[in-house]
């Protein structure tokens, strides 16, 4: 990808997050993460210089490996995958600035002993399965209030900032929307508990979900297309 792809791809982007979150409201703010695991360094690169400053991986090794080669670049990492137990360590050592995707308590806890273990703390979000799909990972939008305060008070060096979840899977925008609805409920009721992210919207979805109140999208191949 060239500089010109890059600056006309996050353009886009940029105008159409503004465009959706102007109209919930004039303080509605959005973060964008880049979602680099289908690309290059050099495209991260790329788009660092065209202005985009958070990326983030869905595997740790590829996430050490570009956070090592971009190291000289003040990125901002984000951890956004299935988290296996082995590579809880490794995560930690990379520094991230956001782990995206806890998926149960059961994870929370194992990753809390190893920070623990290394006197080390980790931003976090909790991931809600909201569209209940076999295929995707995270706690059901029933369980995800209580599992949420169960971290809090058992998983002090995992500072939970918010929940993050992917749309329903589907055509059909109605039943995106409603997966989209039952995430922002789940974080309203966090907010008094200091939930700061409500982390929704890809690259096909990601207007629907601002107008839906995410405050953080993830996107993907749209910002990295040539
Ligand atoms: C791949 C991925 C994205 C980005 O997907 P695109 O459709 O390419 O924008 C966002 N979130 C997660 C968790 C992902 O794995």
């Amino acid at each position: 990808m060239n500089k010109k792809t890059a600056t006309r791809n996050l353009d886009d982007i940029i105008t159409r997050v503004e465009g959706a979150r102007l109209r919930v409201s004039e303080h509605h703010i959005v973060k964008v993460i880049g979602i680099s695991k289908y690309s290059s360094s050099d495209d991260v690169a790329t788009l660092y210089e065209a202005g985009q400053r958070a990326f983030g991986e869905n595997k740790v090794q590829d996430l050490r490996e570009k956070s090592e080669k971009l190291d000289e670049l003040p990125i901002e990492w984000h951890f956004v995958g299935r988290l296996q137990k082995n590579k809880i360590n490794n995560l930690i050592d990379l520094n991230p600035s956001l782990v995206q995707s806890i998926d149960s308590l059961e994870l929370a806890q194992e990753f809390n002993k190893k920070l623990e273990a290394k006197g080390k703390k980790i931003n976090a979000l909790l991931q809600i399965n909201s569209a209940k799909e076999d295929t995707k990972a995270g706690v059901m939008p029933e369980d995800a209030l209580s599992t949420y305060k169960e971290i809090l008070d058992t998983c002090p060096n995992l500072k939970l900032k918010g929940v993050m979840s992917i749309g329903a899977h589907v055509e059909d925008e109605k039943i995106i929307k409603e997966s989209f609805k039952t995430t922002k409920k789940i974080f309203d009721e966090l907010v008094p508990l200091g939930a700061k992210y409500c982390s929704m919207g890809m690259s096909s979805d990601y207007e629907l979900a601002i107008a839906c109140g995410s405050n953080m999208i993830r996107v993907g191949s749209t910002l990295f297309k040539d």
